[in-house]
């Protein structure tokens, strides 16, 4: 018998899978909305020139590629904690930081969880209902038991604020709970300055372990107040942890530029705990790529190449709204009659549309458009060439 006989097939993976039937669509007008990828008005994945110019002077010195130290590129790891709590924040000199660069958010989630578990002996987290389909499969993978906090409300198509704060508050003393910073993935809903404070509370009272997850800064407002969240954390001295990534921000999706920041609360538990994550990513991957991290570390410690950076952010962000405005208008000149204002309200690439499982698939079969079956689109997946089509399509299905 074989080795792997006994191997079964894994369950379908629901985004990548409808990839697939896009793709083996042919008719003319199809449209994927089930991606988690911005594209631009061409509906092209954008090479930013920031990056290209970034990449050129880095292939201009012909850089010999030696290995990384552990915790991936110093000049890197910096940016990135100046990129999360501000370069006016004292707790970047407070030598309570941690930073180690990891293969996109995916990785530093993992890193974190893996951390957690091993050495601190955490065994329930608790994340947002609904989340990104890969924080549960990944925290489980670690070891986990999942579980969720109410977050959506369906009713609104807003934040459910108070089933969120006694979903916290009933978990047991000390879980993790993972929130998302911005741009919440699936929904597109964020909490404000206020709802903010009330989860701090909960989450200090409760001694909970909060978790960030900053996939998307620089899509909701700007680059600043999108990392409220993680600096409001930062502000109540306790300890916690941030999964960030670039692959969004900078479009640099294939070369995994993601990094975990741990705050300790004090230099000497930085040290242990810094020792000890390098175990874990020693045994795991060793070291980090170079290619990713060097060119981000470029731009963002670049001013010019910053503020083209920067520029370049504000023109993906506002096109998406953009997308956001134009969408819930047409949708109400087809004749939809349902409130359609929250697509505008709601932030990052994606929207919770309200469809349900049948009015996805009738999308797909009548009308070559593919959304994800619990109603999540990519707005950013949205051109003046497709809007119109989808718009007409949604409408027709929402009667
Ligand atoms: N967290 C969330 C909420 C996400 O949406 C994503 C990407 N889809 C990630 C983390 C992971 O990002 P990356 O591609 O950098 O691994």
């Amino acid at each position: 018998m074989s080795l792997f006989f006994p191997v079964e097939m894994a369950p379908h993976d629901p985004i990548l899978g409808l990839n697939e039937t896009y793709n083996a669509d042919l008719r003319a007008e199809k449209v994927n909305l089930g991606v988690g990828v911005y594209y631009d008005e061409a509906g092209k994945v954008p090479l930013l020139r920031a990056v290209q110019a970034a990449e050129e002077a880095r292939v201009a010195e012909h850089a010999p590629r030696s290995y990384l130290p552990i915790e991936g590129l110093a000049p890197y790891d910096l940016a990135v904690q100046k990129l999360l709590f501000g370069t006016e924040s004292s707790i970047v000199e407070s030598g309570r930081l941690i930073t180690a660069q990891s293969l996109g958010g995916t990785g530093a989630l993992k890193l974190g969880a893996d951390f957690l578990f091993r050495l601190t002996g955490k065994k329930l987290v608790a994340i947002s209902d609904p989340s990104w389909e890969n924080h549960r499969a990944l925290f489980e993978a670690a070891g986990y038991e999942v579980v969720t906090y109410p977050y959506y409300d369906a009713a609104t198509n807003g934040l459910n604020l108070n089933g969120m704060l006694e979903g916290i508050e009933a978990l047991p003393e000390g879980s993790v709970v993972l929130l998302h910073a911005c741009c919440h993935n699936p929904t597109g809903v964020d909490l404000g300055l206020a709802d903010w404070a009330r989860v701090i509370d909960v989450i200090q009272r409760k001694n909970h372990v909060p978790f960030l997850d900053i996939a998307y800064q620089g899509f909701g407002e700007n680059l600043q107040d999108d990392a409220l969240a993680v600096r409001l954390f930062a502000e109540t001295g306790m300890p916690f942890l941030v999964a960030s990534s670039f692959s969004k921000s900078f479009s640099l999706y294939g070369e995994r530029v993601g990094a975990l920041t741990l705050v300790t609360s004090t230099p000497d538990e930085r040290d242990r705990v810094l020792s000890q994550l390098k175990r874990v990513i020693r045994t795991n991957y060793s070291n980090p790529p170079t290619h990713g991290a060097k060119v981000v570390a470029a731009v963002l410690n670049n001013p010019e190449l910053y503020a083209m950076w920067e520029d370049e952010l504000a023109e993906m962000r506002e096109r998406i709204r953009g997308m956001r405005q134009a969408l819930a208008e047409k949708l109400k000149e087809a004749g939809v009659t349902q409130d359609v204002d929250y697509i505008q309200r709601q932030r990052g690439m994606f929207s919770y549309s309200g469809l349900n499982k049948d009015q996805v698939k009738r999308l797909a079969d009548e009308f070559a458009i593919y959304a994800v079956s619990s109603g999540r689109i990519c707005v950013a997946a949205l051109n003046s060439a497709n809007i119109d089509h989808v718009a007409k399509a949604i409408a027709a299905v929402m009667k």
